[in-house]
């Protein structure tokens, strides 16, 4: 009998192979995906968010990395490989040194030079491209690669879903107008949802914060599960955005001409919604016999805006503005804060404050703010913003500018007007999806991949320009889009598994067939090494259990928690009347067959 070859075969035998399978979950691994791949033997922890990568993991990771790299050299994006070990400069051009915080390993030479390790590329590939091209003739180019991220993540968590060292694959398209920026993010994004659909990981595209420039300018690819951190919220008509994302529909119009004039009333110690609405009923119950509710009253509230410097400022400047939103919904920061980008805002301080003495606290109202204020006679007002749920002819009772007042039938459109509507409450179950097919509901999921289109931004920063075909120069539009190699791995992991260990997808597993010799019979080794034999012939890869003096239960155990989908069986019916055991890696399909027909069933099932 011709022995496979263990030098050059392609099988993996686990008498030899570097594997130690664990019975226990490991203490500190909080995640189905971390507990298996550290039990199944794939990756062992190096220190907390870093991971070594043992033999299985790093097939498994391969063979996802070949799957990216096809569909990506598909759309015509070139492979390049940047270091991870970078100098500060490009970084402080683009003033990402300062705004990544802890988030990055700052490092010194030896001669006191700063580095980082790099937690994505972007301005490595902006300046490749300047340095190499100077023509529109260059353009279109997409570049990408596939390398390690570095992040110090504040909790890195959940294995390799949120690791500080990881793998990403990161592209960054170069084209001459905005067109052919569209272009190409919608060819990255077709092959991220073929890469999503090969490797059988459910995602959900989900529109991202856009920042300034509005539209659809980003997407996040979330894999929808319970472990996620990002929430996003789902339409019937199966659309998602991120919350940060969301707009409100428009809502219909109030008939408002039955609405009283506005008056100005009397309510003591009613600083708070819960106090004033107890106020109003106590004071003023409403002629038509409902309670007076949250939902009545508008809360206005002082943010201020943190800017960069511009024309007029020589330094970043804070604007105190104020927000009016429905008594009844929280402010959301995060989503104001997206209204107001690249501005980060907060809530506005006592000293802010100091400047104005007209925005008295617990009683501030729209009427001393905006083109109202200005009538009101307030010097130099600030600007005034409403949510989207106010709407034009809603009837209020506002803060009254003054201790223990507020005004009541106040009617927006009527009595005030704002200089802006924006999104500033948080979006709950239910409420109307933007595309307005019915309510939104919320479902968590991690993001796997982004795809983003960035404009200038960086081309401006770094000034990589080239000239256009009438010779002058003109910036250059970019598109960037990662995925996150590593997290997939486990994200798959995360989804295709049950209590007794990891089920790949044929296409990433280790290998298609995990052959299993059991009992101290030589006659099943023999019959095992004949079957890898001609599977390995047949171009298939084979994980082969050949080890010798370990029981069955423990091999089915090992077969169970590596996951590989097929399972061969050679052993006492072999012996006996020469049949191998098939069966998938769950138990199901499970069939006997005369062992001359097992490759024929096998080439067959795979
Ligand atoms: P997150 O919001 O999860 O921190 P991000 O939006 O900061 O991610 P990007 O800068 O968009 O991440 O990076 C591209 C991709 O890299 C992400 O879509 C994600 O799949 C992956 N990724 C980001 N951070 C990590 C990490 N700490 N560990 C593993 N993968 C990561
Ligand atoms: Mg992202």
């Amino acid at each position: 009998m011709n022995i496979v070859d263990p030098m050059t075969s392609n099988t993996l035998r686990m008498s030899t192979l570097f594997l130690r399978t664990l019975r226990e979950d490991p203490a500190d691994a909080d995640v189905d995906s971390a507990k298996l791949l550290q039990r199944a033997g794939y990756i062992r922890k190096a220190a907390p968010g870093i991971w070594t990568w043992l033999p299985l993991g790093l097939r498994v990771l391969n063979k996802i990395e070949a799957i990216i790299r096809e569909e990506i050299n598909g759309i015509g994006a070139q492979e390049v490989h940047f270091p991870a070990l970078l100098p500060r400069e490009p970084y402080e051009a683009t003033h990402r040194w300062e705004e990544y915080g802890d988030n990055i390993f700052r490092l010194k030479d030896r001669h006191q030079a700063d580095y980082l390790l790099a937690p994505t590329h972007e301005e490595m590939f902006t300046l490749l491209v300047k340095d190499m091209y100077s023509s529109y003739k260059d353009l279109p180019v997409t570049l990408y690669q596939i390398q390690t991220k570095y992040r110090d993540e504040f909790r890195p968590r959940a294995g390799l879903i949120r690791g500080r060292e990881f793998i990403m694959k990161d592209a960054y398209s170069f084209t001459i107008d905005e067109e052919g920026m569209r272009k190409a993010y919608y060819d990255e994004r077709g092959a991220y949802e073929r890469i999503f659909q090969r490797l059988d990981l459910k995602y959900v595209p989900v529109f991202a914060m856009s920042g300034p420039m509005g539209g659809s300018a980003s997407e996040e690819f979330l894999a929808p599960m319970a472990i996620g951190e990002d929430t996003f919220a789902l339409a019937p008509s199966g659309k998602a955005w991120n919350v940060e994302a969301l707009h409100t529909p428009e809502l219909p119009e109030v008939d408002a001409s039955h609405t009283p004039a506005m008056d100005t009333r009397e309510t003591p110690d009613s600083k708070t919604i819960e106090a004033l609405v107890d106020t109003a009923n106590r004071l003023y119950p409403r002629e038509d016999g409902r309670e007076w509710t949250a939902a009545d009253t508008l809360k206005t509230v002082a943010i201020t805006v943190m800017h960069a410097e511009d024309e007029d400022h020589d330094k970043p400047w804070r604007e105190v503005i104020a927000v009016a939103v429905p008594g009844d919904r929280q402010v959301d920061m995060k989503r104001l804060e997206a209204q107001f980008a690249p501005a980060e805002i907060e809530e506005s301080t006592e000293e802010d404050l100091k400047a104005h003495p007209e925005m008295v606290a617990g009683y501030m109202g729209p009427m001393v703010f905006g083109r109202q204020g200005e009538a009101a006679g307030v010097a130099d007002p600030v600007r005034f913003f409403v949510d989207a749920h106010v709407v034009k002819g809603s009837d209020w009772i506002i803060g009254g500018d003054e201790t223990g007042k507020h005004r009541f039938h106040a009617v927006y459109g009527r009595d005030f007007e704002a200089d802006g509507v924006v999104e500033a409450v948080e979006v709950r179950h239910g409420d109307m999806s933007p595309d307005g097919s019915g309510p939104l509901s919320f479902e968590r999921g991690v993001e796997i991949g982004q795809v983003f289109q960035l404009g200038l931004k960086y081309s401006k920063a770094l000034d990589l320009k080239v000239l256009d075909q009438n010779g002058k120069a003109v910036p250059v539009w970019m598109g960037c889009y990662g995925i996150g190699v590593s997290r997939v791995l486990a994200c798959i992991a995360e989804t295709h598994h049950d209590e007794t260990g990891l089920a790949w997808p044929s296409v990433i597993a280790p290998a298609q067939v995990h052959v299993v010799a059991t009992g101290k019979d030589d006659k099943a080794f023999e019959g095992a090494e004949k079957l890898v034999e001609e599977l390995e012939a047949n171009g298939v890869e084979v994980i082969y259990d050949d080890r010798k003096k370990v029981s069955p239960g423990v091999k089915f155990k090992d077969a169970e928690l590596i996951g590989v989908p097929t399972i061969a069986v050679v052993g006492r019916d072999f012996v006996n009347d020469g049949t191998i055991e098939i069966r998938d890696r769950d138990g199901g399909n499970k069939v006997a067959v005369p062992a001359d027909e097992a490759v024929k069933t096998l080439l067959e099932r795979l």
